[in-house]
């Protein structure tokens, strides 16, 4: 089944932009996700087809209108399940959980913000979630958009090279991944730690279970703290 992903933007020309390239690239070409934009312009307004307008309220920026985001929403949203996902600073920071959970349905539907945002009414019609991917502002939503569904795409089936490679990962088991080395075993004055070479795959398995502790405890303090949360 095609993982199906719409974007409503300002710069439908973005996309798929970076995942057009590798794993995400093929993927798309061999249609195991699907990629289609709707341009905003196009249910702009008057001669320069405006979607936006000043603040009430005064303040610097412009906010693109809520009849303008509907009228478009409601020509392209999608019939079936998919989540309608608003990237905004403002939203539930994501977490590769969402991920895992927007990757095993039928895709999403993004809407990619600019300048100061969208007219918040449109919030009170529209079942959307909001969703963050960190702490900081870009200037449109539309880095944001590729970059949650590059972290989806690459959990679909068939998409990475080994399934098993998304299960190990960094945050899936509540912890940062263990080290990673290949060859050559001896480069320069640093050698490989031993273990590795041992072929010994329980003991190989509980030293990189140590090696993420470690690394998570010292780095990741919330993440360590939670952990060992869920384990009790
Ligand atoms: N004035 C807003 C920021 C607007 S940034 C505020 O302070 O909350 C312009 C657009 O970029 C937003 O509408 C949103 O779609 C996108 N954007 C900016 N930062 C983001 C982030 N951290 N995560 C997801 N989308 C973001």
């Amino acid at each position: 089944m095609t993982w199906q992903v719409d974007v409503l933007t300002l710069f439908p020309e973005m996309f798929p932009g970076f995942l057009g390239y590798s794993l995400a690239g093929r993927a798309l070409e061999d249609q195991r996700w699907s990629l289609k934009t709707h341009a905003l312009r196009e249910f702009g307004l008057g001669r320069h087809k405006a979607v936006d307008d000043t603040p009430f309220g005064g303040g610097a920026g412009m906010v693109i209108r809520a009849d303008i985001l509907d009228t478009a929403l409601e020509a392209t949203k999608p019939e079936d399940d998919r989540p309608i996902i608003y990237l905004s600073p403002k939203g539930r920071l994501l977490q590769q959980a969402d991920v895992v959970r927007y990757a095993s349905g039928q895709g999403a539907y993004f809407i990619c913000g600019r300048y100061e945002g969208v007219d918040e009414r449109i919030f009170q019609k529209h079942t959307i979630e909001e969703v963050s991917i960190g702490d900081y502002v870009l200037s449109g939503g539309e880095p944001a958009a590729l970059i949650l569904m590059d972290a989806c795409v690459r959990l679909l089936p068939g998409v990475m090279g080994s399934d098993q490679s998304g299960v190990e990962e960094s945050f899936s088991s509540g912890l940062l991944e263990y080290p990673h080395y290949t060859k050559p075993a001896q480069w320069d004055d640093y050698a490989v730690p031993e273990i590795l070479l041992s072929g010994n795959h329980g003991a190989i398995a509980s030293w990189r279970k140590e090696q993420a502790e470690n690394a998570t405890r010292q780095r990741r303090p919330d993440l360590w703290e939670s952990y060992q949360g869920n384990r009790k």
